[in-house]
Parts: C-alpha cells; sequence; structure tokens
C-alpha cells in the first residue's frame, strides 16, 4: 500500500467507489486499486468485487482497450481487455508510457512546464508532457544507431534495436552502459527539449542499471517519482484520467 502525497490526495478526493489502473508492460502485469486515499498495489490483474471503474496502460498503440503493434508483448492487435478477463472495455486506455509521462509530471510539485519522460526497459521510448498536455515524440524509433534491424519497425539503425533491454546482453558491462548513454544523449538532443526541461528516466534498465542514466546539459535530469512497489507512475496518469473522466 502506498499512501499517496497530500497534494494528489486533495486533487482526487475521496471517492466511494475502487478505481482500478492496469499496467501492462515488459513480462508482467500490475494493479493499482485507489481506495480512500491510498493506493494498494497487486502481481497481475485484481478485480474488485464491489462496483468499479477501470483504465488500462498498455504499450503500443492502444485505444478503447485494444492495444496494436506492442510487438515486446506479441500484441499485434488483441482486446486487451478480454485478454486480461475484464468483463467489459476500460473506460480510459492509453499507451504505458504516455500514461508515466503524465503520472511524473503530475506526482511533480509545480508541475514542469516541460517534461520528457524516457522508458529504457524491454523497449525504449520516450513521451513529453507540455503544460499538462501529452505529447507524443519520435524516439524509441529514430534512426542513426548502429546496424540492428528493428523488430517493430523494420528499419536499420533503430534506437530500439540498439538499447533496448530485449537487444542488450546479459550481464550488462561497462561498454554497453556507456554505450546506451551515449545513444541517450544523441536521441534526446534531437527531440530539441526547450533549456530548463526535466527529463525523467524511468523503466527496468534505469532501475537494475542506475549508471545509463546520462548527464544533459541545460537539462533537470530526475529519477522517476513511482513509489518503489508501482511499476511506473503509469497509474497516477491512469487514475487521474479516470477522474478526469468522471466529472
Ligand atoms: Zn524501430
Amino acid at each position: 500500500m502506498s499512501e499517496l502525497p497530500g497534494f494528489l490526495r486533495a486533487r482526487w478526493g475521496r471517492r466511494p467507489e475502487p478505481l482500478v489502473a492496469v499496467e501492462v508492460g515488459g513480462p508482467s502485469v500490475q494493479t493499482a486499486t485507489l481506495v480512500d486515499g491510498s493506493v494498494v498495489f497487486v502481481d497481475g490483474v485484481a478485480r474488485p468485487e464491489t462496483a468499479y471503474r477501470y483504465g488500462l496502460a498498455a504499450p503500443g498503440w492502444v485505444v478503447d482497450g485494444r492495444v496494436r503493434g506492442a510487438h515486446h508483448l506479441g500484441w499485434m492487435d488483441v482486446e486487451a481487455w478480454e485478454e486480461l478477463g475484464f468483463p467489459r472495455r476500460p473506460e480510459v486506455s492509453l499507451n504505458d508510457a504516455e500514461a508515466g509521462a503524465l503520472g511524473e509530471w503530475l506526482l511533480r510539485v509545480g508541475e514542469p512546464a516541460d517534461l520528457l519522460y524516457v522508458v529504457i526497459g524491454t523497449g525504449v521510448g520516450a513521451v513529453r508532457v507540455s503544460a499538462g498536455d501529452v505529447i507524443a515524440v519520435e524516439f524509441g524509433h529514430q534512426v542513426g544507431f548502429g546496424p540492428a534491424v528493428c523488430g517493430g519497425c523494420g528499419r536499420r539503425g533503430c534506437l530500439d534495436a540498439a538499447i533496448g533491454g530485449h537487444a542488450l546482453p546479459t550481464p550488462l558491462g561497462a561498454e554497453d552502459e556507456e554505450r546506451v548513454r551515449e545513444s541517450l544523449v544523441r536521441a534526446i538532443e534531437l527531440t530539441e527539449l526547450r533549456a530548463g526541461a526535466t527529463v525523467v528516466f524511468g523503466g527496468g534498465l534505469v532501475r537494475s542499471h542506475p549508471r545509463v542514466v546520462p548527464e544533459l546539459k541545460d537539462m533537470q535530469v530526475e529519477r522517476s517519482l513511482a513509489p518503489p512497489e508501482a511499476k511506473s507512475a503509469a497509474h497516477v496518469g491512469v487514475l487521474d484520467l479516470l477522474l478526469r473522466s468522471a466529472s
């Protein structure tokens, strides 16, 4: 169980019905349930026995609970809500990195003007939040990053094919970490962020190998503010959208 920061508790208030955020990604599924101002995390899918509303975050293109192009999961075109055993479509569904970016933005007091959330896990991606608006950026499938051919976009030199967790050796050596850092610096330069922007690094590889996080000139580099038991901050983004969609 994770206590919410005070400002989020104030923003969300107390609700009688549980709100459920399901995050699918990498090798696992996690359910976060908001009840009485606290969030309870459960590995796998957990459905409350009382009435509830729920949202879904998953890799790929996510619309109304349908997921397309999540090639790391083998979900090329799947009704994810059925796959997960829910009796109806989610009230809210979106890409996991978009949900994570929104969550990181919401978790920061003062909500930064410009935030880039970079996820390095099974795959590589980034999402920008500018003045509260979630903006998809071309990031994980930029080319110019070596000889590998991408299993997702099919292009040679794709960033995801070069430094996605699926493409990295185990164990990861110091030279590999250096290669990841350098690739990230170049990829972030190409996104043309404003000076002073906040860049948040999250994802499994960042947790297991914190040294892959680069230093960035003129940027505020930060770690995820998601609670340690959460897969990411995606549940915060999903829960906030659920509350906004109700009012
Ligand atoms: Zn690609």
